[in-house]
């Protein structure tokens, strides 16, 4: 079987479609998958083999066989927790082939061919019957379905199916409840990944504030999840508003209802605030006594207990369609919707003296729609990237190095995605600001959005979007005028990793012939760096397990292994490294220069060299990130900001990615 997958090249910024074999989502799904940290996650395997041990002793109290359903059995781990527990007969179900394959393989490795069926079909395809996939309904209900948001894999649905049809009435079901938790919080730091704040601009002619159009202030932005390592997230970037309450429970053990609904709680601010964002995180019960507890929670919340690192499960954070001021002790009701797979909220004031709002008229308020974006913002900007334009001192960089090159005469020419550099460019003075939009990222529609953002600020007529690609540009598009100013963040909406931005180098030799004799660009160089560094935690991800609570899962190892070993999975994979603590043992060092003054070259770059390694630690990868020169002395850097305590400990760019 073939199939057509999408991926950006970043030497002509655009989507390509290229024909994959079969075996090629297969390597990209394990290799990104969460297999490794799950089978490292102890805290979740140990918990999970004590509620599989007591729900099978409290079946074979009552005196009844022990049959276990295991949904989405993946390795056949709780499979086999199941059978050395005593179970009966497990029937384990895997949807995703090469898993069910492997589970195939690491069962009769271990041994219990005989006591587990593997059965390679959605949960939601199984029959039961003399002639079905099991002989009858199971009394021990058994998965591990959850994702950050615990719903987001489609856990809710998979439970209505299996109580209706695969379960008998009052099985034990390992966990046996989930419940999910809210904090109130303000933050600007979260915030600024949702909204675009006013950028301040020490023009000559006084401060000049751009500000985002209406429409943007009141968009409710894009119902994804956003996951995050709360526990990263520095203490002085948030402060919390209210306690942390439940906000609601499923129990696994009854029938599961996935259709759309609501929950309701009230809240007493403890301190008086902005409310923007809801902190939120689960625990799962592993037995009705609520004994076997596997949580979530930040480390604020239990500061004495140890906290199990993991990045399969992390927390969530929510955005409320508008910043609402709370007064310390005056309540307000926060409700959570959701659909069968995300969850959003919204918060309403309590009436005075009223105990709890009229329910229908409360339904009407809740907002029970999900938020879909209008702006055209959210499905332009992602959440990173509007940290990234609400960076403060990173536009005042650029401010400061736009107010070096530009003149009252400058012909300005913009190549970056989405970018606030031709309005600094105009507030500065630049004489005529053009900015290339190519059609790659018009799915979007964004010149609608600079519309309104033009017409907020009264910029119409002031800045020419032209929708071309640069190797398209026509003297016209640029008023037959030489650019005197070429800029570029550089910023692309294609781009996963750091150097796939020097699009704007490939970009910047298209339009060569436009470009005045004197041209500056800006920036005018890049350089990636790199350093050696030790994960704290992140190595979990990709490290071979081999046992797991004893049984030996070297064929999940073995097969992550190869996948890793596949093509692009071989080059860096991106991640938020203010998310993941490490330390340095080398110094950072610059590897590659890119001269944006000059065309890309014919030739290929490449560089040689070693690394001195500064200190003993275990090794665990390179990480690399681009700095950006944007005049001889001014540079922005995407990666490290900052050695502290002694140069071990880093402090990346605090970008949510
Ligand atoms: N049970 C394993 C793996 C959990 S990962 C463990 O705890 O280590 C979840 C697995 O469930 C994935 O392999 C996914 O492919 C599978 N899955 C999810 N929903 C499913 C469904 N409804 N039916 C069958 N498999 C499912």
């Amino acid at each position: 079987m073939k199939t057509f997958c999408g991926r950006a090249n970043p030497t002509t910024g655009s989507m390509e479609w290229l024909e994959e074999g079969e075996d090629y989502d297969y390597h990209q799904e394990i290799a990104r998958s969460r297999y490794a940290d799950m089978l490292h996650d102890k805290d979740r395997n140990v918990k999970y083999y004590q509620g599989i041990r007591a729900a099978v002793s409290r079946v074979k109290e009552r005196g009844e066989k022990a049959i276990v359903l295991d949904i989405g059995t993946g390795t056949g781990l709780l499979s086999m927790m199941a059978a050395s527990a005593g179970a009966d007969f497990c029937y384990a179900i895997e949807v995703f082939k090469p898993m069910a394959n492997a589970a195939v393989k690491i069962v009769e490795k271990n041994g219990f061919s005989d006591k587990i069926k593997v059965i390679n079909k959605h949960s939601t395809e199984v029959t039961v019957g003399p002639d079905g996939d099991m002989q009858s309904r199971a009394n021990i209900l058994v998965t591990e379905l959850f994702d950050t948001e615990l719903i987001g894999e489609g856990a809710l649905p998979t439970y209505e199916h299996a109580h209706k049809y695969l379960v008998q009435e009052g099985c034990e079901a390992v966990p046996h409840r989930a419940t999910v938790y809210v904090q109130l919080v303000e933050s600007r730091r979260m915030w600024s990944w949702k909204k675009l704040f006013p950028v301040h601009v020490e023009a000559e002619d006084g401060e000049k504030i751009l500000v985002p159009p209406s429409e943007m202030e009141n968009c409710p932005g894009v119902p994804s999840v956003c996951d995050i390592q709360l526990n990263q997230m520095p203490s002085n970037d948030f402060s919390t508003l209210s306690d942390v309450v439940k906000m609601f429970s499923v129990d696994f053990s009854k029938p599961v209802q996935s259709a759309s609904t609501y929950y309701r709680v009230q809240l007493e601010p403890v301190k008086s605030g902005k409310a923007q964002i809801v902190l939120s995180w689960w625990d799962i019960d592993m037995d009705p006594s609520g004994m076997i507890n596997c949580t979530m929670a930040p480390y604020w919340v239990k500061p004495t207990s140890a906290l199990q690192w993991r990045d399969h499960w992390m927390q969530c954070v929510y955005f409320l369609p508008r910043e609402e001021p709370v007064l310390q002790g005056e309540k307000v009701y926060l409700t959570a919707c959701r659909d069968e797979y995300s969850v959003w909220y919204n918060l309403q004031k309590a009436r005075e003296g009223e105990e709890r709002a009229d329910e229908e008229e409360h339904k009407a308020d809740a907002g029970v729609e999900s938020p879909v974006c209008r702006c055209r913002a959210h499905l332009l900007w992602n959440r990173p990237r509007f940290g990234e334009l609400n960076d403060q001192t990173r536009t005042r960089q650029y401010i400061k190095s736009l107010r070096k090159v530009l003149k009252t005469d400058s012909v300005c020419l913009c190549i970056s995605d989405g970018s606030l550099l031709p309005v600094l460019a105009h507030y500065l003075g630049a004489k005529q600001v053009q900015c290339l939009q190519p059609s790659r990222i018009d799915l979007y529609h964004p010149h609608k959005l600079w519309q309104a953002f033009f017409k907020a600020n009264n910029l119409e007529d002031k800045i020419k979007i032209i929708e071309a690609r640069p190797e398209l540009l026509k003297p016209s598009h640029l008023e037959d005028k030489k650019i005197s100013v070429l800029v570029g963040e550089p910023f692309f909406t294609t781009s996963l990793l750091p150097w796939h931005n020097l699009y704007f180098w490939y970009a910047r030799t298209a339009v060569s012939t436009h470009l005045a004799s004197n041209v500056t660009v800006l920036p005018q160089s890049a350089s990636l760096h790199m350093m050696i560094v030790e994960f704290q935690d992140l190595w979990r991800i990709r490290s071979p397990c081999g046992t797991c609570e004893g049984f030996d899962v070297r064929t999940m190892d073995d097969m992550i292994k190869d996948s890793l070993n596949f093509r692009e999975s071989r080059e860096a994979e991106p991640h938020p490294l203010w998310e993941y603590p490490c330390k340095s043992l080398s110094d950072p060092q610059e590897v590659l220069t890119f001269d944006f003054t000059q065309t890309v070259p014919q030739h290929c770059l490449s560089t040689e060299g070693s690394v001195k390694l500064l200190r003993k630690g275990k090794s665990h990868g390179a990480v690399l990130w681009m700095e950006y020169h944007l005049t001889a002395d001014i540079s922005v850097s995407t990666g490290l900001m900052q050695l502290s305590n002694e140069k071990v400990h880093l402090h990346f760019n605090l970008l949510c990615q």
